[in-house]
């Protein structure tokens, strides 16, 4: 292969326990994954099932990171979500076999321009707007699974400056990762640098600029924001 006329980063998070980087490809997401959640968006959790969106890579933001208040929304809004990063090529996966195509776990981010997404909702429109726009993907350290701790038992929660927004445990997913992971692979071939963003609890609200958001998961540390002017 030869050069490129505009050199190229691949986007990348970083590993516990080693200096070498994941790679990140394609970034996936469940909406509507908690019950409550589905309820506070309007939806029926008991007849829409969860279902998928997807980022670019080069949204993705690090912990630590300064996000730019995003241009075209008065509605900014945090999700604090379980990440499942891929490590195994496959597809049609069943899902008893889903876990062993997982590499490791990090906390995420989910930022969404609300008012755009609503939009898009009420006429059938996508979201690449409301959900893909840049620094919307932020991802935390990854850990391999087994630097992890125990995730199906974990507890996930989100603070803005230092006031909880959000609490659940991951077992509340209505599809937990396996079920994800199978689902997923239904619709892709999935490969290493594939993330999962497998959806939020309840609590979802809006961010302000000097805002200070946090969010965490047991065993796989937190991820912190600051909100700046765009
Ligand atoms: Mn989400």
């Amino acid at each position: 292969m030869g050069e490129y006329v505009f050199p190229v980063t691949l986007p990348s998070v970083v590993v516990h326990g080693t200096a070498a980087r994941y790679a990140v490809q394609r970034i996936f997401c469940v909406g509507q994954n908690y019950a409550a959640h589905a309820r506070e968006m309007g939806g029926d959790p008991q007849r829409e099932p969860p279902f998928f969106f997807m980022k670019p890579a080069s949204a993705l933001v690090a912990d630590g990171a300064l996000v730019p208040y995003p241009s075209r929304t008065t509605n900014f809004h945090h999700e604090v979500e379980l990440v499942a990063a891929i490590g195994r090529p496959g597809q049609d996966i069943a899902v008893a076999d889903a876990l062993t195509h997982v590499y490791g776990y990090a906390v995420g981010n989910d930022y969404t321009r609300r008012d755009l997404q609503t939009a898009a909702r009420t006429n059938g429109r996508p979201w690449d707007i409301s959900k893909g726009f840049d620094h919307s993907a932020g991802v935390g350290t990854l850990y391999p699974v087994a630097a992890a701790g125990p995730v199906e038992r974990a507890s996930l929660w989100l603070t803005v400056n230092g006031q909880t927004r959000q609490r659940a445990a991951i077992a509340d997913m209505i599809w937990d990762v396996a079920g994800i992971v199978s689902l997923l692979s239904s619709y892709f071939a999935l490969l290493p640098g594939d993330v999962i963003f497998t959806g939020t609890p309840a609590g979802v609200g809006p961010l302000l600029v000097g805002d200070v958001v946090s969010a965490g998961i047991d065993g796989l540390g937190t991820l912190t924001h600051t909100i700046v002017s765009g």
